[in-house]
Order: C-alpha cells, then sequence, then structure tokens
C-alpha cells in the first residue's frame, strides 16, 4: 500500500488542475522564512505535520501562525512531535484561506461490489466515520465511462451547491476521477473540502496508490512508507520480514502458521521482536538470506516453527544449518526449532547434529525460547 503524505497528494492534485491553497514544505524551523517568501505563501499560514495518520487537526498537529517567528515556533514544536507514534520529518506550510463550509469528498473501491465508489457530504472536516449515514451521497461508478454529468451532479447535489460554486465542485469531481483511474489510486479523499469565496479548495489529501499498479508509476517507489531500514533490505529481496517491539524473532512458513506462532508465544509472555514468513521456499539460498536478516535485527532468541508440506523438512534443516554457519559470531543468537511435516526425524537429526535445541511440543517449545530470550516479558 503507497500511502501519500498529504503534501504529495497534493502534487498530484496539482498536476490534474485542482483548486489549492499554496503551500511548501519544509524539514526545519530555519528553512521557513525562505520557504514562505519563495513559495509566495501569504500569512497568515496552517502548519501541518506531514504524517499518514489522520485526525492532526484535533491532535495538536495542525497549528495557524500569523507572523514568521510564529510559523518558525509551530514548524519546531510540530517536527518535536511523535504523532500517534510517528515521527515527523516534514510540515507543510500552506496559506490559510477564509473557509465558508467544510464538505468531504472521496472516491474509493468498492470491493465487495466491485466498484469504484464515489462519496459525497456536506459535513466535512470531521471524521467521515462519526458523520450519519443519511448525511452522505454514494454513487457507484461503472469504470468504463467514469463518472459522468448526472452522477456529479448528484454528488453535487449532497455539498448543498449551486450555481459557480456548484460548477466549480463538478470540475473537481471530473479531476478527482481523473486521479482516481489514471493514478491508479485506491483511495482519493478530501477532508476537507472548502467552500472558498465561489470556488472548492482542497485543503487536506489523502490518496492511497494501488500496490499492485506501482510498476506503472516509478515516480512513487522513493515513497518509504514507515518501513525500518530492514524491512527495507527484506522488501528488495522479496522477504516478508516485519519488526515488532519485543526481543524474540519468530521465523515460519506461511502467514497463518506465522500469526499463530506470535499469538502463542504472547499468550506465554513472549514478546515477539521480529517475524520472518518463509512462505513456501525451502531454497537454502533464500533460507540463508532470511536468518541472516534475522540475525541482523538482533534477537534474544529465535523460534522456528516450521510445517513441511510442500516444502520438506529435511531441506529446510540443512539450509538452517548452512545458514547457521555464516552468522557472525558477534550476532549469533539461541534458536529453539520445531519443525513438523514431511521428512521431520530427518529434519530433526539434521539440528540436532548441528547442536540446535529441537523440540515437537508448541508449549515446550515456546517456553524454551522465552527463558532462552531472558524469561517472562
Ligand atoms: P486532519 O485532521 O489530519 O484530517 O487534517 P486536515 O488537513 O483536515 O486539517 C484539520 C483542520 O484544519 C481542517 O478541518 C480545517 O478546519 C483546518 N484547516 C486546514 N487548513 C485550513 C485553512 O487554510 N484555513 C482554515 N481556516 N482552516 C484550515
Ligand atoms: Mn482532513
Amino acid at each position: 500500500m503507497v500511502k501519500l503524505a498529504e503534501w504529495r497528494g497534493k502534487e498530484i492534485f496539482r498536476k490534474y488542475g485542482v483548486a489549492l491553497p499554496k503551500g511548501t514544505v519544509v524539514r526545519a524551523p530555519s528553512e521557513v522564512a525562505d520557504a514562505l517568501r519563495t513559495a509566495g505563501v501569504a500569512l497568515p499560514c496552517v502548519v501541518k505535520a506531514q504524517v499518514l495518520a489522520g485526525g492532526r487537526g484535533k491532535g495538536g498537529a495542525v497549528r495557524f501562525a500569523a507572523t514568521v517567528a510564529e510559523a518558525e515556533e509551530a514548524t519546531k514544536a510540530i517536527l518535536a512531535l511523535e504523532f500517534k507514534g510517528e515521527k515527523v520529518h516534514e510540515v507543510l506550510l500552506e496559506e490559510k484561506l477564509a473557509i465558508g463550509r467544510e464538505l468531504y469528498v472521496s472516491l474509493t473501491l468498492d470491493r465487495s461490489r466491485r466498484l469504484p465508489l464515489a462519496m459525497a457530504s456536506a459535513q466535512g472536516g470531521v471524521e467521515i466515520e462519526s458523520v450519519d449515514e443519511s448525511a452522505i451521497t454514494r454513487v457507484w461508478v461503472d469504470p468504463f465511462p467514469g463518472l459522468v454529468g448526472y452522477e456529479k451532479r448528484r454528488l453535487v447535489a449532497a455539498f448543498g451547491l449551486t450555481g459557480a460554486l456548484a460548477r466549480s465542485a463538478e470540475t473537481l469531481l471530473g479531476q478527482l476521477w481523473r486521479i482516481f483511474d489514471e493514478e491508479d489510486a485506491e483511495l482519493v479523499e478530501i477532508n476537507p473540502l472548502a467552500v472558498v469565496g465561489d470556488r472548492v479548495v482542497a485543503l487536506d489529501a489523502k490518496v492511497i496508490i494501488e500496490d499492485d499498479a506501482s510498476f506503472r508509476h516509478p515516480e512513487y517507489s522513493d515513497v518509504r512508507d514507515d518501513r525500518t531500514p530492514l524491512e527495507e533490505i527484506a522488501r528488495e529481496k522479496e522477504i516478508a520480514f516485519v519488526q515488532l517491539d519485543g526481543n524474540i524473532g519468530v521465523i515460519a512458513n506461511g502467514a497463518g502458521l506465522t500469526m499463530a506462532t506470535l499469538d502463542v508465544l504472547a499468550e506465554f509472555g513472549g514478546r515477539p521482536g521480529v517475524f520472518l514468513d518463509l512462505g513456501g521456499t525451502d531454497d537454502p539460498k533464500k533460507v540463508t538470506e532470511a536468518f541472516l536478516l534475522m540475525a541482523q535485527a538482533k534477537p534474544a532468541a529465535v523460534f522456528l516453527n516450521i510445517f513441511g508440506g510442500v516444502t520438506r523438512c529435511d531441506t529446510v534443516a540443512k539450509g538452517l544449518v548452512e545458514a547457521m554457519t555464516q552468522v557472525p559470531p558477534e550476532s549469533k543468537f539461541p534458536l529453539v526449532a520445531r519443525i513438523r511435516g514431511n521428512n521431520e526425524a530427518e529434519g530433526r537429526a539434521i539440528l540436532q547434529a548441528a547442536g540446535v535445541t529441537s523440540l515437537t511440543d508448541l508449549k515446550e517449545s515456546v517456553q524454551a525460547v522465552i527463558s532462552a530470550a531472558g524469561g517472562r516479558a
């Protein structure tokens, strides 16, 4: 899921002609004065944290500033925030517009109907989940003609706009559809869409690009979600690898077994720190890569929980023993293995010969790895 920060979403909006406040992005308070001048952003301005989480308005991550000094101060305060667990690295400075009304509009994919869905409401600026159903108009869009005239007019009617404002909103809906379609978005949301004078202006932008279409959009390839450096490496190697905040590493195969293993660990008081899903592979090269990645995460102990179905336990075990010899001594960690299924006896023998604790009972294995990691959390 390529979730774009507000300023990136707005860059796309600008390309398609959507009306926006003038704005500029800074990464330090010292950049504020120059950035405002260069971009021609008039005061007072709005100072907004560029995080992926929503609810910034209520959470103190959107501020107003009447002077350059205030904008610097607000930038400094926002850069020091950790908003819903996200560190703030970028701040968007925008001219503060005199808002008439706040509206809501979005285009998304309704997976159950297998159609794009347009939603409009006259009640914008608040979470759409909190808006009464009766105040939301939904239009399912046939993707081939795209959003057509009468559909746009139904959505505009939901905004309660007439005259020049209605025409401005219709134009916006056309632009929004093109963005959704041409950028392969799975969500394009404007909340609030503000009435400013005789036109509607996008004050916020939430754009998510469909992952499966990312090959068509190399321009987003440098957009990193909130992956850690190791997760980034894993992604390039196509290894399913996720870092959590505990100290025990989990290597399993298949998403189901991997998730279940994390649950059982937690159930017995262990704290998973990183997990790695080998999927269907028993390719020793792939196993080695995965194992070395795990070592770099520096877990206190690792629980290897493998079910040999298509993959055979003995090949996985061989791959592991091979991988272990490549782990540098300073990165070595205690390993508890539980491998069940095809050729499990052979697999276990290979592991035991290499000095790996190899158990069959799940509860025993989990307890062994928790104590190897230094006991209960
Ligand atoms: P969110 O809370 O994370 O969705 O952040 P938004 O971008 O939606 O901003 C939150 C609120 O700040 C909006 O609902 C507006 O009320 C307010 N806001 C943002 N930009 C402006 C602006 O240019 N002028 C005024 N008056 N208010 C703004
Ligand atoms: Mn918003």
